[in-house]
């Protein structure tokens, strides 16, 4: 038996360049691509704002070249910024060695992967971890991990007004949005929505035995697209109490506050959030691989680790070594950086500033580099509009409310050029005649 030793040849890179690569397209207006969009792209989204062409850093550019700081970080996922070396090193390498299997298979990085999320979070023994390509596949997941938590004997699961869990039927319907549900019903059944953060109404749904046949609460720690709303103090423990005295499961979807966007690991990890509970299960997504596609369902200790089992769940490409790669390359710099650090500081310092900016500005919350900017007027869409026209991206995430998500590498230099746009707006933008 001998070796194909020419096997690793033919598939080596020809020297001449390749007639097969996309070129990056250097030709064409923001205009001409907007119109090329419209034709080609589904209405899902309107048309877009721009288009973008590279990114280094916290800034993008867009076809005509204009250069944007995103404060948005591709909607609290561009961790480490744009085009990041080690992200873009980490991601080549993992392609160019083993780039997919099925999960027949497994592989070091995603074996390695799941044991460095298990970790992060602080599991106890015997968590594990279930590998996803987006936040709505986490959720859909955990749906039906809760499904298998008492079946028929516990039929209602419970999330929160202003809840937004993803766009697939099952994460759907735990989404309270009227206007994202309706169109699609019927929607798997059992969700029940509980008014954001009212402890007597999550009492209530829990009183006299009406906890049995609760199978699961969906929480996220901080709304984000709701527009960046705390729970009130306390919430997340009693709603610990209340699903453990009762054999739910408390579901924290961390999709938007995980992966060190508040400053912590996990937002359930700052005192002021989580209060110390440990959950059953927690989602992740969006900033898990600084900008590619992963996600994940982490399930805390025994039995909810082992509710789904053999054959009752599945995904081709999720837990794939090239996402795997993505996600231990992000948690390292984060990690190598101090970035957490750096977030917590530089977001309560931007925080700071940015209620001070304006009389425009009525109040600021959030946690690290989740940040509402509470305008006194709904004027969010225009002040929006207004900073990307001098180069900011942001997002009036309610009329009230502009979103910002920016990337962990930003700068005070660079966030305080933001603060300095706010600041020379008109103070009365909105109540013009
Ligand atoms: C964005 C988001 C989702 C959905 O994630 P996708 O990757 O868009 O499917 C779910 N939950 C929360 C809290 C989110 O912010």
């Amino acid at each position: 038996m001998t070796a194909d030793v020419t096997a690793g040849a033919r598939h080596r890179a020809p020297s001449a360049p390749d007639a097969a690569l996309p070129v990056p397209p250097t030709e064409g207006s923001v205009a001409e691509w907007t119109d090329r969009y419209t034709h080609a792209l589904m209405d899902t989204f309107g048309a877009p704002q721009r288009v973008l062409v590279r990114g280094e850093g916290p800034y993008v550019w867009d076809a005509d070249g204009k250069r944007y700081l995103d404060l948005l970080g591709g909607i609290a996922v561009n961790s480490l910024g744009h085009a990041h070396p080690t992200l873009t090193a980490a991601i080549s390498a993992q392609l160019g060695t083993l780039g997919h299997v099925s999960n027949f298979f497994g592989s070091p990085t995603q074996i390695a992967f799941a044991e460095r999320l298990l970790g992060l979070v602080g599991a106890p023994a015997g968590s594990r971890v279930f590998l996803t390509n987006s936040g709505t596949e986490a959720n859909e997941a955990a749906f039906k991990l809760a499904r298998r938590n008492g079946g028929q004997d516990r039929p209602r699961i419970l999330a929160l007004e202003g809840s937004f869990h993803g766009r697939s039927m099952g994460a759907l319907a735990l989404t309270s949005k009227a206007a994202y549900r309706e169109p699609f019903e019927p929607l798997p059944g059992g969700v029940e929505f509980l008014p954001f953060g009212d402890t007597d109404a999550l009492e209530a749904a829990f009183a006299d035995g009406a906890g049995q046949q609760v199978a699961a609460l969906f929480v996220e720690p901080i709304q984000g697209e709701a527009g960046v709303r705390p729970l009130p103090p306390g919430y997340l423990a009693l709603a610990r109490r209340l699903t453990a005295d009762s054999g739910a499961l408390l579901v924290l979807d961390e999709v938007q506050t995980g992966m060190g966007r508040t400053g912590a690991w996990f937002a359930h990890h700052l005192p002021q959030v989580g209060g110390g509970i440990t959950p059953d299960v927690v989602t992740v997504a969006k900033g898990l691989g600084g900008g590619f596609p992963v996600g994940a369902l982490i399930a805390l200790g025994e039995p909810v680790a082992s509710l789904l089992g053999r054959g009752q769940h599945g995904s081709t490409f999720g837990g794939n070594p090239v996402a795997s790669a993505a996600g231990l390359a992000t948690i390292a710099v984060i990690e190598r950086d101090g970035l957490l650090g750096h977030v917590t500081d530089l977001g309560a310092r931007l925080r700071e500033r940015l209620s001070g900016a304006s009389p425009l500005v009525a109040e600021v919350r959030g946690e690290g580099f989740l940040i509402a900017v509470e305008l006194s007027s709904p004027v969010a869409g225009q002040v929006a509009q207004r900073a990307l026209e001098a180069g900011f991206i942001v997002n009036p995430c309610t009329p009230t409310a502009l979103r910002l998500a920016p990337p962990f590498v930003l700068t005070d230099e660079q966030a305080g050029t933001f603060v300095d746009f706010l600041a020379a707006l008109p103070h009365d933008l909105g109540v013009q005649p």
